[in-house]
Formats: structure tokens, C-alpha cells, sequence
């Protein structure tokens, strides 16, 4: 139902077109947003990117549903609260050259390209991201390249934007010879909701793109279960075949994801589709975020509560990208006391331990 209470027929109407909607009158037509919204969601859209790809669309049953949330603008995003950043996690100040972000000594990060097959509504780097800007040309990449070989602290190359799955087949080989070729980099990383939002692109030139003889690991951004559609999970198959193991990654989001069952279903989904949980991440504040807001004691709880409920295949992380640029850490919970001589079981019971530490 749409918010005013009649179906949204445009959606399913519209889910035949392998296409991508981008500005508000289409949002409209497909019945994702109301028309008194419009003149609203138009000032949205002139600030921050929009982007629902059909494979994305079709998993939209109303747009306040866990699917339509994340990508659907909102109004609300004209408002910036009082601990919103532009810059929520400091990477301007860490950037040595165009593309690249150290923050820590034995990996970087380089951002080809800021464009994403879908635009979160909840992005850290919404300030930067959209269709038509970050592209590294050849010689920004060349410097990038420079830098990485330069550093030879650096054993990791983590590729993130925008997202690198949305390069050209030809763009990616390229970018992923360089780096391979550099002695010290034994490990690259890809970061990217192509294969679930955009499954269609992942084709055979793409994942020999992907694959080089260094270790290539790929963590995929997903929210919820719901986002693990067939072509998704063909698409993940196909990338584990050419031997590229998937980690997940998710954000904890108010109305998506925010209760055990969900969570729940989230990572499990993962398991299944033979990737781990990685990072839970907490909202990092970026402007005109706060509708997805979660307190970190909520998310502590509801991680508890998975404890014991789930494999342990299906228990990520939760981190804190500390506002500032001060790097990740784990949130918790916690099952160790303060004295070192006790702990918690998954029901919250305490027991003594002796080990060499409490003695
Ligand atoms: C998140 C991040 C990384 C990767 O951190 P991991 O904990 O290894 O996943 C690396 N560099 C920067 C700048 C980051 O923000
Ligand atoms: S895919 Fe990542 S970079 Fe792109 S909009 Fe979503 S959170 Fe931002």
C-alpha cells in the first residue's frame, strides 16, 4: 500500500523494464512517493543522489517496507541535526592523493569511482556520491598507483566509492592488474551492493575483472533478507566459483533492520548464500540521517539477543566508525567483566573464571 493507503500498482507494472529510476516524476509514477511530496522530494534530489535499480524496485512492496526505506528520498533529509558531519568519518583529512584514504598502516582505501548502482539514503559519503562525479582519470589513477607502490607498509588495497562493481569491465581489469602487480599488496578488497542490487552485472568480463592471482576478497553491503532475490544469489554463486570468497556487511537502520527477527534473517540469508557477517556497522551520522538512528544500547540488546539464537557463522562485528576519523571499534556486547573474573552467558547468567588473568 502506498503511504496514502491505495496499491501501488506502478510498481509492479513498471518491474518488466530493466531500468533504473532516478528523479522524482518517476518516483511518482511508480507510486513510491506522493505527488504533494513532490516539490519536497525535488529539493532531495538536487542535494543527494537517487538511484532504484529494477532488480532493487521489484523487491519494493510499499515504500515504507524495509526495501523502499533505503533507497526512497525522504523530506526528512532537508534536515541536518545538531551531531550530523558532512565529512561523518574524517576520510577528506586522510587523503593523500585524489582516490586514496590511509588510515591505517597496513591497508588503504581507493575510490575509483563515486557512482552506486542504488543510492542510500542513509550514505556516510552522500555528500560525494552520485552519477556523475569521482571518476579517477588515467592520471589520478597513475598517481594512486604511485602512492600505493610508494608505501610499502600497504598489504591491503581496499576498493570502495561508490562502488567498483559499476566500472567497466575493462576499467576494473585494469585497476586490478596494477594493483596485483605491486609487490607488497597481497590482498584486494572489493566493497559493493552490485551483486544484490544490480545482479545483471555481473557478467563474465566482470569476474575476470575481479579475478587475479593475489588474494581478492569481496564484502557485499546487505540490509535485509529480503535483498537475497535469485539473480542475487546466482550472481554471489558466480563470484564464488572464480574461488573469491564474500564477506557482508550491513548497517543497523531504524525500520529495516532493527529487531532480532530481521537481524536474524539477515545474516542467516548471508550464511546461506555462503558469506559471512562481517561488520554490523552503527548509522554513521552523515546529514539528514537521523530517521535511521539506533542507540548503540539497542543494538548491544539485540545483538545479545541473537547470542545462542544463531550460529556463530551468522554473528558479525557490530563497530563504530568513531566520528572524527579515529578508526573502527567494536561496540560489543560484552560478556567479560571489568575484573577480568567473570562472565555472562547467553542467557545473562554470571560465572567465575580462573584463569591466569584473575589470579
Ligand atoms: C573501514 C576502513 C578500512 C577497513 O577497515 P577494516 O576494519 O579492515 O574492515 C580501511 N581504511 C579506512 C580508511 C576505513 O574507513
Ligand atoms: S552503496 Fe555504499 S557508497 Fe553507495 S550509496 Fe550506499 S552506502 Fe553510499
Amino acid at each position: 500500500m502506498s503511504p496514502s493507503g491505495s496499491p501501488i500498482i506502478g510498481i509492479r507494472a513498471n518491474s518488466a523494464q530493466a531500468r533504473t529510476l532516478r528523479s522524482p516524476e518517476e518516483l511518482l509514477g511508480a507510486g513510491l512517493v506522493e505527488r504533494e511530496q513532490l516539490p519536497a522530494i525535488t529539493h532531495v534530489a538536487e542535494r543527494y543522489a537517487t538511484a532504484i535499480p529494477s532488480a532493487f524496485m521489484e523487491l519494493i512492496e510499499t515504500p515504507d517496507d524495509p526495501i523502499g526505506l533505503q533507497v526512497i528520498p525522504s523530506p526528512d533529509e532537508l534536515q541536518t541535526a545538531p551531531h550530523e558531519l558532512a565529512d561523518p568519518i574524517g576520510d577528506d583529512a586522510l587523503s593523500p592523493v585524489p582516490g586514496i584514504v590511509h588510515r591505517y598502516a597496513d591497508r588503504a582505501l581507493l575510490k575509483p569511482l563515486l557512482i552506486c548502482p542504488l543510492y542510500c539514503r542513509f550514505c556516510f559519503r552522500r555528500e560525494h556520491v552520485g552519477p556523475d562525479g569521482g571518476l579517477l582519470d588515467e592520471e589520478a589513477l597513475t598517481v594512486a598507483f604511485r602512492w600505493l607502490r610508494e608505501n610499502t607498509a600497504i598489504r591491503e588495497v581496499i576498493l570502495t566509492g561508490g562502488d567498483p562493481l559499476m566500472l567497466s569491465p575493462r576499467r576494473l581489469e585494469h585497476i586490478m592488474r596494477e594493483l596485483a602487480s605491486i609487490p607488497h599488496v597481497t590482498t584486494l578488497r572489493i566493497h559493493s551492493r552490485v551483486p544484490l542490487a544490480a545482479p545483471e552485472k555481473i557478467s563474465d568480463a566482470l569476474l575476470d575483472a575481479m579475478d587475479t592471482d593475489k588474494a581478492v576478497w569481496l564484502v557485499v553491503h546487505a540490509n535485509h533478507a529480503r535483498e537475497f532475490s535469485p539473480a542475487g544469489r546466482e550472481a554471489l554463486k558466480k563470484i564464488q566459483r572464480r574461488g573469491i570468497p564474500v564477506l557482508g556487511q550491513s548497517v543497523l537502520l531504524r525500520g529495516v533492520n532493527d529487531s532480532e527477527d530481521a537481524l536474524e534473517g539477515l545474516f542467516r540469508a548471508m550464511v546461506e548464500s555462503r558469506m559471512k557477517p562481517y561488520y554490523l556497522h552503527q548509522l554513521d551520522p552523515a546529514p539528514g540521517t537521523a530517521r535511521f538512528h539506533v542507540p548503540i544500547a539497542e543494538g548491544r540488546q539485540l545483538l545479545a539477543g541473537l547470542r545462542g539464537r544463531v550460529t556463530g557463522l551468522a554473528w558479525p562485528t557490530y563497530v563504530l566508525d568513531i566520528p572524527g576519523g579515529y578508526g573502527k571499534v567494536p561496540l560489543g556486547p560484552d560478556y567479560l567483566e571489568p575484573s577480568l573474573s567473570a562472565v555472562s552467558d547467553p542467557n545473562g547468567q554470571k560465572h567465575t573464571i580462573r584463569t591466569p588473568d584473575s589470579l
